[in-house]
């Protein structure tokens, strides 16, 4: 391995429902398919720790007989992460609080691994090579079975005094008529906007008697966020109705945010944000109404994320930029300041 042509990362991506794995180069390239399994959920309902690291076990001992001895690993986790420790300080759809995850991991592989947030691994790949080069200020704001993001400021990530910046799905939008929130508090934006409250509203509507095409999607199941999608799309009212007032939250919220930070650029993913091709459109040409300067209603753009999963394709570009491997033209020097960038050995 040298500076020059350094082996591809083995990027793992660790979300609530998908666990995703992949060779990453140095150019952003894929090196061979992205595997995909189903996460491991144990009889608690927290993520499978051992089962995971299972499903893994492939992958690391493949990368290691065709790669080094000593393959880089990038991980990306749904959850905020202290980027030091590598440890999982609150992971609610994990349902893992304080979890040693960096150090576990390089126990039991005996492998150096850098791991960090899936939003910020996410706009760290959309500055290294998608639609964030070249630019000083952006966010990535993620809506899946959560809601929340990242952001680029004055051309490096963004962690906060903890690292725990971009969680604008965590502002309180109603705690007095809100809904409990994965984060232990109440009526935060997410518990409006993300798939969970979609489909819980979908659900409130065929109870409340309100969507004949929902109560038949659903026959006597409960309602899903796809549900909820395909019910616009054969012209009910009341779901559509349910993604409007989602949309026009997620306006409130992100427009609220461009107006503190004048971006001019928000990526977008996550599952609900796939639900339909016209939803991020939606979103860029509805959050015009809530933003405060004719400059910013001209100039912003919102856009869906450059590549096939930004938060896997992140993880290995945390690590080459971790350990100084990107150059050229490829901005290296962008990660939060404040804190010592490296893998973590536990072995
Ligand atoms: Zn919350």
């Amino acid at each position: 391995m040298n500076a020059a042509s350094p082996d591809p990362v083995l990027a793992i991506d660790i979300g609530g429902t998908s666990l995703r794995l992949a060779l990453i180069g140095v150019d952003g390239r894929l090196h061979g398919e992205i595997a995909s399994y189903d996460m491991p959920f144990a009889s608690d309902g927290a993520a499978d720790l051992a089962g995971l690291f299972d499903l893994m076990t492939t992958h690391v001992e493949r990368a290691r007989q065709s790669l080094s001895d000593e393959p880089m690993i990038g991980v990306s986790l749904c959850g905020n992460v202290d980027l030091g420790s590598g440890d999982a300080i609150l992971a609610p759809n994990l349902g893992w609080r304080n979890l040693p995850f960096g150090r576990l991991f390089s126990e039991r592989f005996r492998l150096p691994v850098c791991v960090a947030t899936d939003v910020r691994q996410a706009v760290l790949a959309e500055a290294i090579w998608g639609a964030g080069m070249g630019l000083r200020d952006f966010a990535w704001a993620t809506v899946g079975t959560g809601y929340g993001g990242y952001l680029f400021l004055n051309g490096r990530l963004y962690g906060g005094a903890h690292g725990f910046a971009g969680n604008f799905g965590h502002i309180t939008l109603d705690e007095v008529n809100g809904y409990p929130c994965g984060c232990g508090r109440r009526g935060c934006f997410e518990t409006f906007v993300a798939g969970p409250a979609i489909a819980r509203a979908g659900q409130a509507a065929c109870e409340a008697g309100q969507s004949a095409i929902l109560s038949s999607l659903a026959l006597d199941g409960e309602v899903t966020t796809p549900m909820v999608f395909r019910a616009i799309e054969l012209g009910d009212e009341a779901a559509t109705a349910i993604v409007d007032e989602a949309i026009r939250l997620i306006c409130i919220n992100l427009g609220g945010m461009v107006n503190l930070l004048d971006l001019s650029l928000i990526v977008m993913g996550g599952g609900v944000t796939e639900a339909a091709p016209w939803f991020i459109e939606r979103v860029s040409s509805d959050i015009r109404a809530y933003l405060m300067t004719t400059e910013a209603q001209r100039d912003l753009r919102v856009l869906r994320e450059s590549m096939p999963n930004a938060a896997l394709w992140g993880a290995a570009a945390h690590v080459f930029a971790a350990e100084g491997l990107f150059s050229g033209d490829v901005r290296g020097d962008v990660l939060e300041e404040g804190i010592v960038h490296r893998a973590i050995r536990a072995w």
